[in-house]
């Protein structure tokens, strides 16, 4: 995994929950990420002594800084362009602003061009899968990046189907018009359990839909036992990612999100 040191180039507030930060170095040379849900891990200071602990890579693999706590986030590589004879490359991550004691969401609110930011990975990349005919998405705002991009590499002719719960009618405003149309994007208020409502109301799901959802990990767990064990759907028709869970900081979204029910 390359280990990045770049510089923010612009900051722009998007909406009443987002902040765009646009990156930019000479280490974005060779950076690529091509899966609809990809994303690189972000590495921030502590909060509370200012210090930045990055890993190194070594012929042996990743080693961990002798010094200080190293705190990283993931996030979606919203947009790369790389770069071309008039300007240089830019990556784009757009972070959810949603409080004090987080260390992300923190150094993303007073971020200003000038700021240096570490930025690891990809790692690898999934390609969106073949073969279906529709695929359905589900997010909350914290993966209205990845559906921004499940969107924009999706073939014509699958068709989408996007559920995307909002804090605040502003954050619509989020996907482009183009991408809206292109989708049919259902937006959902947020409260409890209108994911798992909407999802509910689509009925029968055959075998040629793909079913990616992604957000707050508690609030997907019933959607996730509905559509694995109520509906039945295999695996790898159905992928469920808890970005984050209330009261936990720094989820790793590798952890199951009902641990009662792993997966199989
Ligand atoms: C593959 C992947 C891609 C992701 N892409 C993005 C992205 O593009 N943009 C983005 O904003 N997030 C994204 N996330 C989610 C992000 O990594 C988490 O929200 C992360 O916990 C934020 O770190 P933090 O330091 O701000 O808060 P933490 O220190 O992790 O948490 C502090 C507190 O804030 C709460 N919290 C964490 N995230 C949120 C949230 N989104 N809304 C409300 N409360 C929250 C926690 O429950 C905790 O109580 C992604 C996550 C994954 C796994």
């Amino acid at each position: 995994m390359a280990i990045r040191t770049l510089t923010v180039d612009s900051v722009a507030r998007l909406g009443a929950s987002f902040v765009r930060v646009t990156l930019t170095g000479d280490d974005l040379r060779g950076f690529t990420s091509t899966g609809p849900a990809d994303h690189v891990k972000v590495f921030f200071p502590d909060p509370v002594t200012g210090e930045l602990a990055v890993p190194t890579m070594t012929a042996e693999g990743m080693k961990r800084p002798e010094h200080g706590n190293v705190i990283a986030r993931d996030y979606t590589p919203r947009t790369f362009r790389p770069a071309t004879e008039d300007s240089p490359a830019q990556l784009e991550l757009d972070f959810v602003i949603h409080g004090t004691d987080a260390p992300a969401s923190t150094w993303a609110s007073s971020a200003a061009p000038g700021d240096t930011l570490v930025v690891g990975g990809p790692r690898g990349s999934h390609p969106a899968p073949t073969g279906m005919t529709r695929v359905i998405l589900g997010a909350d705002l914290s993966a209205l990046p990845a559906v921004a991009r499940w969107i924009e590499m999706l073939p014509d002719d699958v068709e989408i189907c996007a559920f995307v719960e909002l804090e605040h009618p502003s954050d619509a405003g989020y996907l482009d018009p183009e991408l809206v149309h292109r989708a049919n994007v259902i937006w959902l208020d947020g409260g409890s359990g209108s994911l798992e409502r909407a999802i509910r109301r689509l009925g029968d799901i055959g075998d040629d839909t793909y079913l990616w959802l992604a957000g707050e990990a508690d609030a997907l767990v019933p959607v996730r036992r509905y559509l694995r064990r109520e509906l039945g759907l295999p695996a790898k028709q159905v992928k469920v990612d808890g970005y984050w869970r209330r009261g936990e900081q720094g989820r790793d979204h590798h952890a199951p999100i009902d641990p009662s029910d792993p997966e199989d």
